[in-house]
């Protein structure tokens, strides 16, 4: 029997129900927002990918689904979509104005990643990018979006982890200063953390090795070594946050595994997934515009992982609110054919309602009912037409009541 690839899952039933329930809440919260989707192609050139996230970063080193394709192009399965959408910005010049330009995004990502719980090889994010605001406000707009939009799915204990990365300008003293700290004990550190304190020496900070993570104790703070704009910026966002009531905590080891992020990183972690793994992150990342050839534009955004949101979801809350909550069952043909004419008119009124369509016994169709978690039954025979009523069963009480045919769209209406 074929079985779907490593790594890459199917969506259906309960899971999917809670993509789908986020995916309307993200829609309506960042539509209030101002915030309009952008789509962009699973398939970009690679450039693109070592052009933003960095030759350095284990994304472009490792984790790339990328292959030649029948016209002889590098491409790359996206693994992430900021610089996609970041790249359609600059290739529509939507950036040329100077007015702000909001957007969000829902789609699938790959990386070819070792598994574990809450990680899979073709998943899915949840996006928020704005352009062309550098202030301290724009993120804590973005910031209260992403908390009321956690809020509303039901999510109680958040705390954002937040730091600062300084500019390009500034972060030379700060790798100064680790170097040295790194070059005092570098027996404690791993192969990889040896490669990064050449190539990228900031990501020596969030190495997930234990041993690393103490080796580091004491380590230089890079709050302690921003120039005045950016510890400004930082301190502003704090205020703004405090204001605001967005709880948060300041962490001097997040850095976010990519390149392009200056001053402002952010993170939140969740215990619901073991081993503190991330839900989401993001920050802002002024110098990618520019290096992907577009116009120099500050920007400022984040990425939340769908399928790891829905598992929390699923384990704190239980069910998806379920859709449609409602069975037509006909018995016999003459009902059949007015059971379509009901469901048709309460379609019509707007009322969410499955139908019944295979005919036969109605033990087998309230057995049915019974595994998709249907909460109101309906049926529909020769007695009921005859009557003008329908028989409504409510299957958490087991109760039974009939109901006239011409109320009940004003009932279920109102349910
Ligand atoms: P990143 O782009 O690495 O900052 O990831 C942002 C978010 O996407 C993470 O916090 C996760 O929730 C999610 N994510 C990243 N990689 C995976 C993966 N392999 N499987 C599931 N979710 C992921």
């Amino acid at each position: 029997m074929a079985q779907s690839v490593k790594g890459m899952r199917d969506l259906f039933g309960a899971e999917l129900r809670w993509f789908q329930h986020i995916e309307e809440t993200a829609r309506r919260v960042f539509g209030r927002h101002g915030y309009g989707e952008i789509r962009t192609p699973i398939l970009e050139e690679l450039d693109v990918f070592k052009r933003s996230v960095g030759e350095s970063s284990d994304i472009v080193n490792k984790e790339m689904y990328q292959f030649t394709d029948k016209g002889g192009r590098e491409v790359v399965m996206r693994p992430e979509n900021t610089a996609g959408v970041v790249r359609a910005a600059i290739q529509h010049k939507l950036l040329s104005s100077n007015d702000p330009v909001l957007f969000y995004y829902i789609g699938q990502q790959f990386r070819y990643e070792r598994m574990q719980t809450g990680r899979y090889r073709q998943f899915w994010q949840i996006g928020a990018e704005s352009f062309g605001v550098a202030s301290p406000e724009s993120e804590a707009e973005s910031l209260l979006m992403l908390y009321s939009f956690l809020k509303e799915l039901g999510l109680k204990q958040l705390s954002f982890s937040i730091n600062s990365v300084g500019t390009p300008e500034s972060r030379p003293a700060f790798h100064a200063a680790i170097r040295a700290f790194f070059s005092e004990r570098q027996e404690q550190f791993c192969g990889d953390c040896h490669r990064r304190i050449e190539t990228n020496p900031l990501r020596v900070l969030d190495c997930k090795n234990e041993g690393c993570q103490a080796a580091l104790a004491g380590h230089p703070v890079i709050t302690d070594f921003l120039d005045e704009g950016s510890a400004k910026h930082h301190a502003r966002l704090k205020e703004l946050l405090t204001v605001l009531g967005i709880p948060f905590v300041e962490d001097p080891r997040l850095v976010r595994g990519l390149d392009y992020y200056t001053r402002t990183a952010f993170e939140l972690l969740s215990s619901d997934l073991g081993a503190q793994s991330a839900l989401l992150g993001g920050g802002r990342y002024d110098g990618l515009v520019k290096q992907l050839g577009g116009p120099e534009v500050p920007a400022f955004g984040w990425a939340i992982g769908l399928d790891r949101l829905a598992l929390i979801l699923q384990q704190v809350r239980g069910e998806a609110p379920a859709t449609p909550p409602v069975l037509l069952i006909p018995l016999g043909e003459r009902a059949a054919t007015a059971a379509l004419q009901l469901a048709r008119s309460l379609w019509d009124a707007g009322i969410a309602l499955q139908l019944e369509t295979r005919g036969g016994a109605l033990k087998k169709a309230m057995a049915s009912a019974n595994r998709m978690g249907i909460q109101t039954v309906l049926i529909l025979g020769d007695g009921e037409l005859d009557a003008g009523t329908v028989t409504v069963k409510h299957m958490a009480t087991g109760e039974q009541e009939s109901w006239p045919l011409t109320e009940v769209t004003a009932r279920l209406g109102t349910a």
